[in-house]
């Protein structure tokens, strides 16, 4: 029997190629925005939004019953297509409380959001921005999956720690379409890039500036390159992201989540199935 061409084997199964995950359709940037508090003023951004198709998260505040907010029986079809997460059912400066009462505070919210809307709510925008290590740690015991800051980086890296998510902006930030314009241009592959914008519906009506808004969609709005989604989806596809199962060759993977992930091999992109082994 021949000797088999050891070399040559070693190289066909050791060929190391570069494997990347890839947002939803292979993309690589993403878009998110979050607004919070559930004031009237969501309808008129919704429809800004849906227009461009620009997708984001609205954080309410399940037992507040206000003339100035959207009156619970609208949830369900006003905010379709879009996400609605905590807010805590209150609002209080979370910091502030007792630790019993933050618990109830998050869950009551979820309790009567998830009423509302048929789904799990697994998203928090801390209310009035107040968060510390124990807010964060009860809230993520109260099934809290990612919560966001007020803090703003003004750059595009995907979040290091989901229950301390900082946006990349307000929405009256200055340098708003400055920033909006450097995301469109981005174009290396070998990076994934976030811009999240966040703010509250009713300061566009308070500083009479609804154009801002409008200026924003329409510039980011109906790109190709651009994964537009809400937070929440962000973090369940970095989950199933992080349960792929690759094979150290390199030539298979085996997606054991329910969604399907996008990965690029090489320059080849594969959209692995749920459940199911893909090979490359
Ligand atoms: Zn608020």
């Amino acid at each position: 029997m021949a000797e088999p061409q050891a070399g040559v084997r070693v190289q066909e199964r050791n060929a190391l190629r570069v494997i990347y995950y890839c947002f939803p359709g292979g993309k690589h940037k993403v878009l998110t925005m979050s607004y919070d508090d559930g004031r009237v003023e969501d309808r008129r951004l919704i429809e800004i939004f849906n227009q461009y198709g620009i997708r984001g998260t609205f954080n309410l505040n399940g037992l507040l019953i206000r003339e100035d907010r959207v009156p619970i029986e609208e949830y369900s079809v006003l905010y379709d297509g879009h996400e609605v997460a905590c807010h805590t059912a209150l609002h209080p400066t979370v910091e502030r409380c007792p630790s019993e009462q933050i618990l109830r505070q998050t869950l009551e919210d979820r309790e009567a959001l998830e009423s509302l809307m048929g789904y799990t709510i697994r998203g928090m925008a801390y209310p009035n921005g107040s968060v510390n290590d124990r807010v964060a740690s009860l809230m993520r015991s109260a099934g809290i999956r990612y919560a966001r800051t007020v803090v703003s980086t003004e750059s595009f890296g995907m979040p290091g720690d989901y229950m301390h998510w900082n946006a990349t902006c307000h929405h009256n930030n200055p340098r708003l379409m400055e920033l909006g314009q450097q995301f469109c241009d981005l174009f290396k592959k070998q990076y994934t890039y976030m811009m999240y914008v966040w703010g509250h519906s009713y300061e566009f009506t308070d500083r009479d500036n609804w154009q801002v808004i409008e200026d924003f969609c329409k510039l980011m709005g109906g790109r190709e390159d651009i994964w537009y989604a809400t937070n929440i989806e962000i973090v369940d596809y970095m989950d199933a992201v992080e349960r792929m199962q690759v094979s150290v060759a390199g030539d298979f993977a085996y997606n054991p989540s329910a969604i399907p992930v996008w990965m690029k091999v090489d320059e080849q992109i594969y959209e692995c199935a749920p459940g199911t082994t893909t090979s490359f």
